[in-house]
């Protein structure tokens, strides 16, 4: 209540606000500052850290945002297979964007294929060698994004976006990441922060600024990203990563991107979401 009574006296008035204000969480219920958050956010000034709960718990039908277990998507909507083996992609997390996020009531949910290896693969790859009608090399940092690509790099990735609300778990996918519930934390974006996190500004870790320019004409948001080096713990009857491939027989975990940090940016064109990946090695 104390940082309640400071906003209001300070109002919308961003120059007034502390710079070094801190958000503690036990003062703040998230559902209440929903509409203060909002307005920061558009400022740059709040973030939504991810957090994974360590210990692993039964999966609860009404969690919308979760590391493995089984996805949570509309009925209809086909599992995802890799485009190279036709191997079902293994699913390893879902985010339903909150109420303070642009793309709030949506949810994306993230798969990978753990079955083949192919180099050029690993990780949604814009680039001549794939797409050969490419006019340069590889996608620069600010380049504009072929029109129609974004569903075409999708080849041992799939990134789908659907209402929130029309998720159901689903059954007939052969569980193979350990479930973990995902929290959310709201902290002020003082500073650039590389851990996973909602909104903001990316927290680049290379130093370089990989912002994409638009996509079908339309410019791009930050939506996440998700941090290095992150292990997806498997469940006992999950098969390893890449297959056949012997070293890596007695693995327990996958990694997304090889491991790499990954950020999220999406639009919408013709009512359709759109979602770009970029990565950067830790
Ligand atoms: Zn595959």
């Amino acid at each position: 209540m104390t940082f309640f009574a400071k906003v209001s006296f300070y109002g919308k008035d961003a120059s007034l606000l502390p710079h070094q204000a801190t958000l503690n969480p036990n003062v703040l219920l998230y559902g209440e500052v929903i509409g203060f958050a909002s307005w920061l956010m558009d400022k740059d000034w709040l973030l939504t850290l991810i957090k994974v709960t360590k210990s692993g718990s039964a999966q609860t039908a009404d969690q919308t945002s979760f590391v493995g277990g089984r996805p949570k998507l509309p009925p209809s909507c086909p599992l995802p297979t890799c485009k190279l083996c036709g191997e079902i992609q293994s699913f390893f997390f879902q985010v339903a964007f909150p109420e303070i996020h642009p793309w709030a009531g949506r949810t994306l949910a993230v798969f990978q294929c753990t079955s083949c290896w192919k180099n050029s693969y690993h990780v949604p790859l814009i680039c001549r060698e794939i797409f050969p009608t490419m006019t340069t090399n590889s996608l620069l940092p600010g380049d504009d994004i072929p029109d129609d690509l974004l569903d075409l790099v999708q080849i041992r990735h799939r990134f789908l976006v659907f209402p929130t609300a029309e998720g159901v778990v689903r059954g007939d996918y052969p569980e193979r990441v350990r479930y973990r519930p995902i929290s959310f934390e709201l902290a002020f974006a003082r500073e650039s922060t590389t851990k996973s996190k909602i909104g903001g500004q990316p927290g680049w870790i290379g130093g370089d600024d990989e912002f994409p320019g638009k996509y079908m004409g339309q410019p791009l948001i930050f939506l996440m990203q998700w941090r290095g080096e992150f292990q997806f713990k498997l469940t006992a009857d999950a098969p390893p990563p890449y297959g056949e491939l012997p070293e890596f027989q007695d693995t327990r975990e996958y990694l997304l991107c090889l491991g790499n940090q990954v950020y999220f940016f999406g639009n919408d064109t013709d009512g359709k979401s759109n979602i770009y990946l970029c990565d950067q090695r830790v």
